[in-house]
């Protein structure tokens, strides 16, 4: 495939500090021979994150923030900045999930600025982009691919596309069970990288990492892990157990 592939996983707000410890210590483990090539990102709730990147620390494991805010600095209260999420030792962020957009209300242009005050400090976005079912029923799911997309990138030149990834996340397939068939997935991951053809030219395109998420599952990996441009994933609930994350990740 020669692009970059990442399995990350999503922990949302689950965990007790004890256990995001106990199954850091797990992750850690068995990531020790993992296969050439994959990169394995976890996304725990923000205050354990510099504990856990400590922990981290050596190993194949790197960790990131679900959510920043993207001022500098400022009476923002319950936010965190683009600089406090690097001071923790996180190198990734997640940017513009679907529950940050629809339960939080999260816009475009937030997502745009966040995508932004990420490089401006050195912290390599995951931007997530995804249609919901009535639009996917509706026969936009394109239009809205490419809508946020754009609008995501808007602004951020050729050199930090190399160190941002996409993932594509239909949100009707998000916490519910119902996966993206392969099919599905491969259609609007090769829509995504014409899109970045038209922003960024087809050499780039074709180095961007592009994740699929939605209820991933070790029975179900195999297949999307086959499709050319699916190149890692985004996992929510099966990230919370080692077994089943780490099923997921030696794919
Ligand atoms: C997610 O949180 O990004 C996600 C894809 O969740 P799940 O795997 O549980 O559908």
């Amino acid at each position: 495939m020669g692009r970059r592939e990442i399995f990350a996983g999503n922990w949302k707000m689950f965990k007790t500090g004890k256990e995001a410890a106990g199954l850091v210590d797990e992750l850690v483990n068995g990531t020790k021979t993992l296969k050439e090539g994959r990169e394995v990102v976890i996304f725990p709730p923000a205050v354990y994150a510099r504990e856990l990147a400590a922990k981290c620390g050596g190993s194949a494991v790197a960790v990131g923030i679900q959510n920043m805010h993207y001022e500098k600095e400022g009476a923002f209260t319950g936010e965190i900045s683009p600089s406090m999420v690097r001071d923790c030792g996180c190198r990734y962020i997640l940017i513009g999930h679907s529950e940050r957009r629809h339960v939080f209300g999260e816009t475009d242009d937030s997502v745009n600025r966040k995508v932004k005050a990420a490089h401006e400090n050195g912290l390599e976005p995951v931007v997530c982009v995804g249609e919901l079912l009535e639009e996917r029923e509706k026969g936009v799911t394109n239009a809205v691919i490419k809508k946020q997309t754009e609008k995501a990138l808007n602004g951020i030149t050729a050199d930090m596309m190399k160190k941002t990834v996409i993932a594509y996340e239909p949100v009707w397939a998000i916490g519910t069970g119902k996966v993206a068939t392969p099919e599905i997935a491969e259609e609007v991951h090769i829509y995504i990288r014409d899109v970045l053809t038209g922003l960024y030219g087809g050499t780039i395109s074709a180095s961007i990492p592009i994740l699929y998420g939605g209820s991933v599952k070790p029975d179900n990996v195999a297949g999307l892990y086959a499709m050319e441009n699916i190149d890692g994933f985004l996992v929510g609930g099966a990230s919370l157990k080692a077994d089943s994350f780490l099923d997921i990740i030696n794919v």
